[in-house]
């Protein structure tokens, strides 16, 4: 039994004669837990237990258990590895509104009427005789508690009924009306030219829409009105799916593989079955990876196999969430946070209820829960939306490899820019290896030039940062009717705001973080907290009004395109443009019908998306990310900027990029400019050896914050002093461990919390382990103090 609280430790409770028919486990339960009634998870039978001292479980919530069995395993190996309370790691698996409590709703079952009912059995009865109740007016109404042991043992019975009611509504299957010719018509009765049209669409072309029949006679709603009174034509409802903006999606028919597909399906497609495998599939940008993924997932579903597809969070909407959806149709649950939790809570069922062979969705689609599978596969494994970034701090990437393991599948990690990790994997032999080389249609990849910021530094205005060449490329793709996509890695209006009378920038009062100009608001505002100043605000050290702005955002550079291309349509796509379900699909469709010639964005566009339109893109600063504090600010550069690089010359027309940097000369700008992960990742790699870095350790970092800044640093330096003692005192294996810090952290303030972070590496999994296990949780672990928070970041992603 694993309860909802911040404990490590599992607990054995009894299971008292009336509930041991009900409970299983992947229920949830309630128990005594010291002088408090808490929820736990049912884990499985333990009988090493001393029965004496055991607890009875008090009442069984659930009447069917909430994921397979055979999770269990892995739910106990991702608290164990990311050390996160057993019983808090499946909370953070299940979708939220799951909490029956909320849903259900008794009515009395007519068929029934038995009379040995108990005092309590026969004054729910009479409640509900009145009408249908939740269990909470039940209670009420009849003045005590109703266990829901007793409402599954009625329900068993026949007496009552339960119906989930879940708020947010369902996804439910769409339906259109389709008109079909009927096969009686009567070939004597004279058709007036308009009906004998409808007619002869329909045999031409087979069933149709109205909406679909309307193009081709506008008046075909009534047409077909009258002709169904008459028996010329019949209409019946046929279900359409829908994409979560409402859009249809059209069934796809596969299309012809090129040779570097089909390789790619013979080499993996045999693989299915054999048990566990992991194939890293590096295929460059717009070489039809997703195809691959198809046919792979149509060999397991023709094994009878489940399919787990996790794709990275992208604004919402995912290319690849609707390709799959098109070729498999209903046996897709698709699971992410666009859902609402009634949705969510039903596609999550339709997995349980074996109604759904795949699922599809973002990080938290590792949990869903099928009791087996046989494929998972993950899109863009270097996507940093796989971590976790709170809570259960886990990487999806990482657990869809687990997982593999645990149902012995095939994982397969796709990539034009795999991470370091996995590829370093291949070079040890971890992970398989399948490659597309080429473009579909063998367009080739975009020429990228780059173009030396340091040359225009004094430059004034735009002309500073919008160089001539970029200018240059973008009138010109505009000739052609081209569109072009301008990245700049910050939202907002400009980066820096700083006094032009004492030189201080203008900083959050939470974060110690540059803040931002959006003129929409005309305010200045954190990225990290939301703090918000007022744009005509005075310098806070001095009090002059001579607030400068310094360097770039989105905001920004769409101002400029407007004043530098007038007759261009331009738009932006950034997390401030694009807060709404529907505005981003608004975009992409403007996108792709070319009512927009010129987009400016942030990283939300280098991301998947698949627009033939677009032969030019723009990175108006490559260093932005390149000089964060944290080992892997250069992998994270490399790959947005080959990624972003990757969105043009999809098309026809080949593509062309123009980066501009202030660092022409660093490897990594190199290393994009030429697509090629291997030149960067050769070079790369000896730093992380060098350095001891990941892969060639594992890092933990525990993070301590506190609002008091003193009481913080000292909670900090004495957790860092009590780690330094245990490896001092340590045996051999305690020699491979290294701590570094503790150090404020680079974000030294975030929503009014200090932060400090202590590193703790190895190369020995098992070492680190019990070392932060022991630091953390251990005898000797110093306790925080009060309003100090610890976390414990394994494999941590961003260390700021
Ligand atoms: P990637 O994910 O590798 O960047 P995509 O899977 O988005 O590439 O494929 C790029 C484009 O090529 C898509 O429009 C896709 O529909 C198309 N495509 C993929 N495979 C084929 C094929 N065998 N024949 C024709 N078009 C294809
Ligand atoms: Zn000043
Ligand atoms: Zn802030």
């Amino acid at each position: 039994m694993a309860v909802v609280l911040p404990v490590y430790e599992t607990f054995s409770y009894s299971v008292p004669a009336h509930l041991s028919d009900q409970a299983r486990p992947g229920m949830r339960v309630l128990v005594p837990f010291g002088r408090r009634i808490v929820t736990g998870y049912l884990i499985g039978p333990d009988r090493q237990t001393d029965l004496r001292e055991i607890k009875q479980i008090l009442d069984v919530l659930d009447d069917s258990p909430l994921f397979p069995e055979t999770l269990i395993p892995f739910f106990q190996w991702i608290a164990g590895y990311y050390m996160h309370p057993l019983g808090q790691t499946i909370n953070t698996a299940l979708p939220a509104g799951l909490n029956m409590a909320d849903i259900a709703v008794l009515t009395l079952d007519e068929t029934n009427a038995s009379s040995s009912h108990s005092p309590v059995e026969k004054s729910i009865l009479a409640a509900l005789a009145k009408g249908p109740a939740t269990i909470k007016q039940l209670q009420k109404k009849i003045g005590q508690p109703v266990p829901w042991a007793l409402i599954h043992r009625m329900r068993q019975r026949k007496w009552l009924q339960l119906d989930r009611h879940i708020q947010g509504g369902r996804i439910r299957p769409k339906t259109i009306r389709m008109v079909t010719l009927e096969e009686s018509e009567n070939p004597s009765r004279r058709l007036s030219r308009q009906r004998l049209a409808v007619c002869d669409i329909l045999k031409a072309e087979g069933d149709l829409s109205v909406p679909e029949l309307k193009r081709y006679i506008p008046t075909a709603a009534t047409l077909v009105r009258e002709m169904q009174k008459v028996g010329q034509v019949a209409v019946y409802e046929k279900s359409i799916i829908r994409d979560p903006f409402g859009d249809p999606i059209e069934p796809d028919i596969p299309p012809r593989l090129t040779e570097e597909q089909t390789a790619a399906v013979r080499q993996m497609a045999p693989l299915l079955g054999r048990g566990f495998k992991t194939v890293l599939l590096a295929g460059v940008t717009g070489s039809g990876k997703t195809e691959v993924y198809l046919r792979l997932t149509r060999a397991a579903l023709n094994k009878k196999m489940q399919v787990l597809v996790l794709v990275p969070e992208i604004g919402l909407i995912s290319q690849t969430e609707r390709r799959f959806r098109a070729r498999f149709g209903d046996t897709v649950a698709v699971l992410h946070s666009g859902l609402s939790r009634g949705e969510r809570y039903d596609q999550w069922m339709r997995i349980v209820n074996k109604e759904a062979s795949i699922a599809i969705g973002a990080r938290s689609c590792i949990f869903a829960p099928f009791a087996d599978a046989g494929l998972i596969i993950v899109d863009e494994e270097h996507d940093a939306s796989y971590k976790q970034e709170s809570g259960l701090r886990y990487n999806a990437r990482d657990l869809a490899v687990v997982r593999g393991r645990h149902h012995k599948a095939l994982v397969i990690l796709g990539s034009a820019t795999p991470s370091v990790q996995s590829w370093h994997n291949v070079t040890i032999g971890k992970y398989d290896l399948a490659t597309l080389s080429r473009r579909i249609n063998r367009q080739p990849l975009p020429e990228i030039q780059t173009v030396d910021l340091s040359l225009s530094r004094d430059e004034r205005g735009i002309q500073r940062y919008i160089t001539p060449q970029l200018q240059k490329e973008i009138r010109s793709t505009l000739d052609d009717g081209n569109q072009a996509l301008i990245f700049i890695n910050r939202r907002g209006f400009s980066a820096f705001p700083i006094c032009a009378h004492c030189g201080q920038a203008l900083r959050c009062k939470n974060c110690d973080i540059s803040l931002t100009l959006h003129k929409k608001a005309n305010a200045f505002r954190c990225h990290y907290c939301g703090f918000t100043k007022a744009a005509t605000s005075a310098c806070p050290s001095c009090g002059s009004e001579d607030i400068r702005l310094l360097g770039m955002g989105t905001e920004k550079v769409q101002e400029a395109m407007v004043q530098l291309f007038p007759d261009a349509r331009v738009a932006r796509m950034d997390r401030d443009t694009m807060n709404r379900k529907g505005s981003i699909v608004r975009l992409l469709k403007d996108l792709r019908h070319r009512r927009i010639d010129i987009l400016v964005g942030t990283q939300m566009v280098a991301k998947g998306h698949d627009f033939p339109g677009i032969t030019l893109v723009g990175v108006v600063c490559a260093d932005l990310t390149l000089n964060f504090p944290d080992f892997r600010s250069g992998e994270r550069t490399f790959q947005l900027l080959a990624q972003v690089a990757g969105r043009a010359g999809r098309g026809e027309h080949p593509g062309r990029v123009v980066l501009q940097t202030f660092n022409p000369d660093h490897f990594t700008i190199g290393a994009a400019k030429e697509q090629d992960f291997r030149k960067f990742f050769d070079q790369e790699i000896g730093f992380r050896k060098a350095l001891g870095y990941p892969p060639f350790s594992r890092m933990v970092a525990v993070r301590i914050s506190g609002k008091d800044p003193r009481k913080t640093a000292e909670a900090a330096k004495r957790i860092g002093a009590l780690g330094r003692q245990m490896l001092n005192g340590a045996g051999p294996g305690g020699g491979r461990v290294k701590l570094m810090g503790p150090i404020e952290a680079p974000l030294a303030r975030i929503a009014n919390r200090h932060r400090w972070q202590l590193l703790i590496s190895s190369s020995d999994i098992g070492e680190l382990h019990r070392m932060v296990h022991d630091l953390i949780q251990g005898p000797d672990a110093a306790a925080a103090g009060r309003g100090i928070r610890v976390s414990v970041d394994v494999d941590p992603f961003f260390l700021m």
